[in-house]
C-alpha cells in the first residue's frame, strides 16, 4: 500500500492525525525534501528507510514504491501542504494504476490556508468575495490558455497565488492590469506556520519593493484581494434576524 500524505505547510503538527499515524508505521518513506520539514522523520519508526524526493525522477520514485509494494512494505510518500495543490501526484498515481498497486491519499493543511491564518484573515468575506482562485505565474511550466494571472484578477476574487514570488514584478504588473488598479490590497506570507515565517502587507503598488527589501524569492504564498483590508458587510449566518435550519430569527 502506497500513501501519499499531505505534511502540512511546514509546522510539525499540522500533519492530520491520521497522516502522522501512517507516518509512524511506514516502513519506506518518500519525502518531497525541498519543502516538507524534516523534523517528520523524528516520528518515523527506527528502521524505516527514507528518501528525499527532491534529487529523484518519477521513474526512480516508481520504481522504490514498487520493490518496497513487493517486500510487503508500506510506503509513505509525503508531500507538503496538501498532495493535490501542486503536488505532482497524478503521475505517480497512473504508474500505480499500470502496476496494480493500491493507494490512498490523505489531505494535509495546505499553504494556502496557513498562510491565511497567519495573517489572521477570511478569504471568504459576504460582500467582498465567495470566492477564492488558486493560482500561479506562468514560469518554465505555462499555465493553459484562459488562466494567465490578468484574466484570474478580473473577477475580482480572493487570491491566493502559489510558486511566483520570485517573479513579484511581473505578478503585481498582471493582477494590476486585470484589477484596473493599483490600490489592491497584498499580503506575502513566507514560510507560513515555520519559526522563520515572515509576512508582509502593502498594495499593488508598494509590494514588490518590500519582497525584494525582504529578499524572499521562493516558499511564500502571494494573498491578494480585498478581504485583506477595508470594510465588509458581516456574515447572515449569525445575525439575529436571519433564521436558518440550526436557529431561528430572534423576535
Ligand atoms: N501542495 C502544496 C503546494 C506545493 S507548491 C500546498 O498545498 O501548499 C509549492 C509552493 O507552495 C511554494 O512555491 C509556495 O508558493 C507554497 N508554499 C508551500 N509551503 C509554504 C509555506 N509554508 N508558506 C508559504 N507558502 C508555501
Amino acid at each position: 500500500m502506497i500513501s501519499f500524505v499531505g505534511a502540512g505547510p511546514g509546522n510539525v503538527d499540522l500533519i492530520t492525525v491520521k497522516g502522522r499515524q501512517v507516518l509512524e508505521e511506514g516502513d519506506i518513506i518518500i519525502y518531497a525534501g525541498s519543502l516538507v520539514s524534516k523534523e517528520h522523520l523524528k516520528f518515523c519508526k527506527d528502521d524505516s528507510k527514507i528518501y528525499n524526493s527532491a534529487s529523484m525522477t518519477l521513474e526512480e520514485v516508481i520504481e522504490v514504491m514498487k520493490k518496497a509494494v513487493e517486500g510487503n512494505k508500506k510506503v509513505v510518500r509525503l508531500h507538503t501542504g496538501d498532495p493535490t495543490i501542486y503536488g505532482a501526484i497524478r503521475e505517480q498515481i497512473d504508474e500505480l494504476d499500470k502496476l496494480n498497486i493500491e493507494y490512498e491519499v490523505i489531505p494535509g493543511v495546505s499553504s494556502f490556508t496557513a498562510a491565511c491564518a497567519s495573517i489572521k484573515r477570511e478569504f471568504t468575506l459576504p460582500n467582498i468575495s465567495q470566492t477564492i482562485i488558486l493560482t500561479r505565474i506562468e514560469g518554465r511550466t505555462p499555465v493553459p490558455e484562459g488562466e494567465d494571472l490578468e484574466d484570474l484578477a478580473k473577477h475580482n476574487a480572493s487570491m491566493a497565488i502559489f510558486l511566483s514570488v520570485q517573479e513579484i514584478d511581473r505578478v503585481v504588473e498582471k493582477l494590476a492590469k486585470g484589477y484596473g488598479s493599483y490600490d489592491i490590497p497584498v499580503a506575502i506570507v513566507y514560510k507560513a506556520s515555520w519559526e522563520d515565517e515572515e509576512t508582509l502587507f502593502g498594495t499593488l503598488e508598494d509590494i514588490g519593493q518590500k519582497v525584494k527589501e525582504k529578499g524572499i524569492n521562493k516558499m511564500a504564498q502571494i494573498l491578494v484581494g480585498n478581504f485583506i483590508k477595508g470594510d465588509y458587510e458581516r456574515s447572515k449566518l449569525y445575525d439575529p434576524s436571519f433564521s436558518h435550519k440550526f436557529r431561528s430569527a430572534s423576535k
